[in-house]
């Protein structure tokens, strides 16, 4: 990414080649943006109904454009292509989902005549929007994680602004595009893209910005919850996903399942498989089917139909995880396949011996790096597992129902899958973290709560 005037010149992280502009903008654009959208929130509300129209005809609309506008992420994310385009699928889902949740939108009775006070009162309450949105999103699903904030933000009744990341901010506006063909008043999903100190810190600053919805990384979302004291903040943040292999587990499915959760974008998903602890009896088993697997993805360009894993985000990202890579076999630790950059991509990596210390194990690597470590008692595995300052998702492969019982007490994250990878997401699922990885849920049903205040009505009859 780049500036030129007032365009942002948008760079593919494979091979630095221009791939589109859009407008940069400044913290007079949030301004103007703001006070558009509270005026047609104020002069001229969306019905449920229209809401739940325009939310469907999104869907369709970006069905049938999924080729394109899987193109535009594989070509400002460097996203293979076969994955862009389950991005783009998977944004049909998310708008689908949130058009179901325009129209169930209502509030609920409340039983006042339960105590004396109440008696020959109605009280019930209303879901109404809580004001204008700002959004802020991150670079790698740069479509569906907008597509998490708008589809509900319009669900609930709410404007939104939206600040993409600077690397790939062409999704963000190619569905503003649709939705406005679909007949969403401009005013209604506005981007800005810019600087984040610029553009983020007005969005973020805004008094008529009521809620902030962040997906990004642990210490700038915190930071913004701190800044916005008086404001709603959902944070959405980042993670270093464990796996637990039980020997009574289908270790060969997890394996296959490993293969591709670990590398998928490079392994620049917030829930990336990145750490697995596998019991000693399966250990040999296990590493002996992963290893093959993870060498034999296709690396390259992102545009090729075959390719699996492309390039990182930027070079700097590159450097920073070989780094990590490096420190962890200076440290003990085993390449079992990878390791190294080769033209401008780091290759898949698996690392073996790895120990909790480790910055591989301990931070979030975001990058295609799994790192296993054995084990030989399953309350341990569970509290390695837990022993990080993350909590988005984890996964256990068992096949006793106890143990899986056990893991999804004793985990400590948002979610916890048992005989699948903790990279597993559906669009409607209440997401999220706790501890370092978060604040909130989304999935359209639990944005479009957070983006409604309750409002209570007593009546005297
Ligand atoms: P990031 O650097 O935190 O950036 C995210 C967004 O915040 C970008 O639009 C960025 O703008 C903006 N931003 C940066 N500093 C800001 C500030 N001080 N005030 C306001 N806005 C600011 O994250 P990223 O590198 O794009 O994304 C990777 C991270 O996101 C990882 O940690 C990953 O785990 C996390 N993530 C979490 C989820 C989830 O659902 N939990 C999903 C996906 C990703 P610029 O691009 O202009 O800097």
């Amino acid at each position: 990414m780049s500036t030129q005037h007032d365009e942002l010149v948008v760079h593919s992280p494979y091979d630095g080649t221009e791939v589109g502009r859009v407008p940069n903008g400044t913290g007079a654009d949030v301004d103007a943006a703001v006070a558009r959208a509270l005026a047609a929130m104020q002069t001229a509300p969306l019905a449920q109904s229209e809401r739940a129209a325009i939310l469907d005809a999104a869907a369709r609309r970006i069905g049938e454009e999924e080729e394109r506008l899987g193109r535009t992420i594989a070509a400002e994310a460097a996203k293979p292509l076969k994955t862009a385009r389950v991005e783009a699928q998977r944004a049909v889902s998310t708008f689908t989902f949130a058009a179901v949740e325009a129209r169930k939108l209502a509030g609920e009775m409340v039983p006042i005549e339960a105590s004396d006070v109440g008696a020959g009162k109605l009280a019930f309450t209303l879901q109404l929007p809580v004001g204008v949105v700002g959004g802020i999103t991150p670079f790698n699903f740069p479509l569906n994680l907008v597509a998490h904030k708008v589809a509900p933000a319009i669900a609930a009744g709410c404007p939104i602004i939206v600040k993409p990341a600077s690397q790939t901010p062409m999704s963000a506006f190619a569905l503003r595009d649709l939705l406005y063909e679909c007949g969403l008043p401009e005013a209604w999903y506005q981007v800005i893209a810019g600087k984040a100190s610029e553009v983020g810190n007005a969005l973020v600053d805004h008094p008529d910005v009521r809620l902030i919805t962040f997906t990004g990384s642990v210490d700038v979302g915190w930071s913004i919850r701190e800044r916005a004291a008086r404001k709603k903040v959902g944070l959405e943040l980042g993670n270093n996903a464990p796996v637990v292999i039980e020997p009574d587990g289908d270790w060969a499915t997890a394996a296959d399942k490993i293969s591709v959760a670990g590398f998928s974008h490079a392994g620049q998903s917030c829930i990336s498989t990145q750490r697995v602890y596998v019991h000693d009896d399966v250990a040999d088993d296990f590493l002996a089917a992963l290893v093959p697997k993870v060498e034999a993805l296709v690396v390259g360009d992102p545009m090729n139909e075959t390719t699996d894993v492309s390039a990182l985000i930027s070079t700097g990202d590159r450097d920073r995880v070989q780094e990590w890579v490096e420190e962890a076999t200076a440290q003990g630790a085993e390449v079992l396949c990878g390791g190294k950059v080769e033209g401008n991509l780091l290759l898949p990596t698996v690392l073996a011996n790895v120990t909790p210390d480790m910055r591989v194990c301990r931070d979030e690597v975001f990058g295609p790096v799994v790192a296993v470590q054995r084990y030989r008692d399953y309350e341990e595995a569970l509290r390695l597992a837990n022993d990080t300052r993350y909590g988005l998702q984890a996964a256990v492969f068992t096949a006793d129902l106890a143990k899986a019982v056990r893991a999804a007490r004793t985990l400590d994250y948002g979610g916890v899958l048992i005989n699948e990878v903790p990279t597993w997401r559906a669009d409607q699922m209440p997401y999220g973290g706790v501890r370092d990885s978060g604040n909130t849920r989304e999935g359209p049903a639990y944005a479009v709560r957070e983006m409604t205040e309750t409002r209570l009505v007593v009546i005297q009859p």
